[in-house]
């Protein structure tokens, strides 16, 4: 008999959890389909576990520092394992809190892979459910590339379940997961060399921000090998790894290999085609601003829809959906404007809006820019340190910020309020007129000249 319900998530990731979770507090009947763990990417092997691993090489920068503050501090090991250790626990306690929240909130959680019967039903281990409405959010999967030997690499999840330090790594990839690997890496004590296709990494963000970061990094020893190409993988007995790159460079010794190229949809064996939603030719699934797919009563949220691939993005549009269908709010949707993100990288990236260049190629002349950096005072009498650097973008005469762009120690903890400031649209002179908190690295975006 196939079990009925109002509303069913595919993935228990940050999406679908929050789709289920919306319909269930509107009292609705609803249940989530999972394959792997609850939790999906961002609680298991994405968000979470890097952060527990860039607070690791924080801790690392501040027991490096502490000899300059009068402490007489010697460190004789890091334990990886442990660390590890730690951490999966932490996870598996969140797991384990999902469970029980879950069954609290009266939702179903249903073991195993999902599949597309027909437009309203879907097949899990020989059994059928249908529903309503069915949220498609099965996030997605890191790519390996389609070169000789690239099975000796490890992606972003394998990563996470080494439990040795890697001594010397190479990571290929240009977008911030390859960033805050290399950097998370080399904080905890690894040779890293980070090898990007083009010349800098993080194409798609404020020029200042990659700029500083890039130079940042090659100061704390990351070895950024720009423009080259990883051609074929070689293991010798040892283990040890040879890279063979573009313009015959071969780069040996590593033994590990990190592949952080970026993420496809897990779409492939959901048979979307057989109930007829579209999806794009690398299987992303487009929708319109409500999140709806091509076929009525089938929507998608989340990676699989290629926008904005962030844990806060996926849950706002899931929450806002089952608003939508069960709360009453037939307008309500996500805005995916002005989206801050953050970069674990070492110094932290905080940033929204649209970047110098973005601005300039949409408003020209108008664009006016105050930009800053300086030493932050927690680094001012230290042998090791970091650069702040800071921008506003404004445009017109009344000076509206359309762009906050930050890198330096504690960026990631400043941006929130000042994304808050610009989503309701402040004016340069509102920031001016907010008295500044001293002493800070803050205080800088509301005193610039
Ligand atoms: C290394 C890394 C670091 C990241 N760091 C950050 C960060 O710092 N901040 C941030 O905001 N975002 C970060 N992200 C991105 C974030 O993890 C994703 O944007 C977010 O998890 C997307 O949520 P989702 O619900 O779309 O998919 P997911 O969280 O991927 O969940 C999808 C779930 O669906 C399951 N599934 C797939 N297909 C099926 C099926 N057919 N049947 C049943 N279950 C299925 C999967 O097993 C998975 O559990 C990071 C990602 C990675 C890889």
């Amino acid at each position: 008999m196939t079990k009925h319900y109002d509303l069913i998530a595919i993935g228990a990731g940050s999406g679908g959890l929050s789709a289920a979770e919306r319909a269930a507090l509107h009292g609705k009947k609803a249940a989530v389909i999972e394959a792997g763990r609850v939790g999906g990417t961002c609680v298991n092997v994405g968000c979470v576990p890097k952060k527990v691993m860039w607070n690791a090489a924080g801790i690392a920068g501040a027991l490096r520092d502490a000899n300059d503050y009068g402490f007489d501090v010697l460190v004789n090991d890091f334990d990886w394992n442990q660390l590890v250790t730690s951490r999966e626990r932490y996870i598996q306690n969140i797991n384990d809190w999902y469970g029980g929240y879950l069954k609290e909130s009266g939702i179903d959680l249903i073991p195993g892979y999902a599949r597309f019967v027909d437009r309203r039903t879907l097949e899990v281990d020989g059994k059928r459910y249908s529903a309503d409405h069915i949220v498609v959010a099965p996030g997605g999967v890191p790519l390996i590339p389609a070169i000789p030997g690239a099975e000796h690499g490890i992606n972003s999840d394998g990563f996470f379940a080494l439990r040795e330090q890697p001594k010397r790594v190479a990571v290929v990839g240009g977008g911030y997961i390859a960033v805050e690997l290399a950097g998370l890496l080399k904080g905890l004590g690894s040779d890293v060399d980070l090898l990007l296709r083009r010349q800098h990494f993080l194409g798609n963000f404020d020029a200042m921000l990659r700029e500083t970061l890039m130079e940042e990094m090659i100061n704390h020893g990351v070895n950024i090998l720009p423009n080259i190409n990883v051609e074929r993988v070689e293991k010798d007995d040892d283990g040890r790894l040879t890279l063979h790159c573009s313009g015959g460079h071969t780069l040996t010794g590593f033994d590990t290999l990190v592949w952080a190229i970026g993420r496809a949809p897990n779409t492939a064996d959901l048979n979307l085609d057989s109930v007829g939603v579209e999806h794009d030719d690398n299987g992303y699934i487009p929708t319109d601003e409500y999140q709806n797919t091509n076929v009525a009563g089938i929507y998608a949220v989340g990676d699989v829809t290629g926008r904005a691939q962030l844990t806060p993005v996926a849950i706002a549009a899931a929450r806002r959906l089952g608003d939508r269908l069960f709360g009453g709010q037939p307008e309500r949707k996500l805005d995916y404007e002005n989206i801050p993100t953050v970069v674990f990288s070492h110094p932290p990236i905080g940033t929204v809006g649209l970047s110098e260049d973005e601005a300039r190629a949409l408003h020209g002349e108008a664009v006016k820019v105050y930009q800053t950096r300086f030493t932050p005072m927690v680094h001012a009498f230290t042998r090791h340190g970091s650069k702040t650097a800071m921008k506003l973008v404004c445009v017109g005469t009344q000076e509206k910020i359309v762009g906050v762009h930050i890198i330096g120690h504690g960026a990631d903890e400043m941006l929130q309020g000042f994304a808050v400031a610009l989503k309701m649209g402040a004016h340069k002179r509102d920031f001016d007129n907010t008295v500044a908190l001293h002493p800070t690295s803050a205080e800088e975006l509301v005193t610039m000249r």
